[in-house]
């Protein structure tokens, strides 16, 4: 009988409770189109964060919980136990999607899933109107989500604000930052500083810190120092980003994804996540965990079981509710 680490990984997975997806926005999966296909999933990131209004506008709160149910049931095949999703909420959308994810607790429990649900702030916190609208629900949502860049040039003020919401109600706080695999970001290095001047030490989680990885050891370093003094938690969607397109900006070697490696070398709890399931951001992402672990446990050379079974298991459940 030969030895198969990858069977040895899911069994002891599967021993452990199963996998816990922690970064999801399943009120979006399953709308990709075949006109998508050829046009829309090609736009940038931030063009995308308009180009869903299309379907936003529209969706009413069944279609919403028709895409809760189809990325459940993907989640179910795929052995995830529990999962943290993100849904809109802003004018576009209003509470279509927070009603329906609401109603898929149901559902995801019948399946075995414990849902929780998180915000996403795609129109921004500042504008008084996404805020009102946010700030009216806070209440029904399990972790306050935030996307710094939806107010661009604004970050701190709307990490501010975020953090406010996440003392007053005591809840949980899971952040986007440092998406675009640039230098240029240090997205990551100003949550934590935010983290410590709110006071909110271990209850902050960043969401992908991609851009870290292409920063000089001297800066990661530097910011290891300031996130451990943070207490941060991190999350990794490893097929979110490892298709960064290619570019002609010399950078420190890396793949594009978060340096988990280093993360829990310096002790830092690390979680793993889908991201996006078949829609424009990710059109071929079907939910598949074993995927993400297995592309991020190439991507980084990482291939300690012990703390693979951690990433995909307890370690999210520690910070998604
Ligand atoms: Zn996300």
């Amino acid at each position: 009988m030969k030895y198969n680490p990858l069977d040895e990984l899911k069994k002891r997975i599967i021993a452990a409770g199963g996998f816990c997806n922690t970064h999801a926005h399943f009120d979006r999966a399953g709308t990709i189109t075949p006109e998508d296909l050829n046009e829309t999933v090609n736009n940038h990131l931030f063009e995308k964060w308009t180009l869903v209004d299309q379907f936003k506008s529209s969706a009413t709160q069944s279609d919403y919980y028709e895409n809760f149910s189809y990325a459940l049931t993907l989640q179910e095949r795929a052995g995830v136990s529990s999962a943290l999703s993100f849904v809109d909420i802003d004018p576009v959308c209003k509470y279509h999607a927070l009603n329906a994810s609401v109603n898929a607790k149901d559902l995801a429990k019948f399946l075995g899933i414990d849902l929780k649900i998180a915000c996403q702030t795609l129109k921004g916190v500042i504008d008084s109107q996404p805020r009102q609208l946010l700030e009216n629900r806070l209440d029904l949502i399990d972790v306050i989500g935030s996307l710094p860049k939806a107010d661009r040039g604004k970050e701190e003020e709307h990490l501010d604000i975020v953090m406010t919401w996440a003392k007053e109600t005591k809840k949980r706080l899971h952040v986007h930052v440092d998406q675009m695999n640039s230098a240029e970001e240090k997205e990551t290095e100003l949550l934590a500083r935010k983290t410590i001047e709110h006071g909110l030490e271990g209850r902050v989680t960043a969401v992908h810190s991609i851009s870290l990885a292409a920063h000089p050891k001297a800066y990661r370093d530097e910011v290891y120092k300031i996130c451990k003094d943070a207490d941060l938690s991190f999350i990794t969607c490893p097929t979110a980003w490892i298709d960064h397109p290619r570019s002609e900006v010399l950078s420190v070697g890396h793949n594009a994804i978060t340096p988990i490696e280093e993360l829990v070398e310096n002790d830092f709890l690390v979680a793993l996540g889908t991201d996006n399931i078949n829609d424009i951001y990710k059109p071929y992402c079907n939910g598949d965990m074993m995927t993400e672990l297995r592309v991020m446990l190439e991507s980084t050379h990482f291939y300690n079981m012990d703390e693979l079974v951690k990433i995909a298991t307890i370690n999210g459940k520690k910070i998604i509710s």
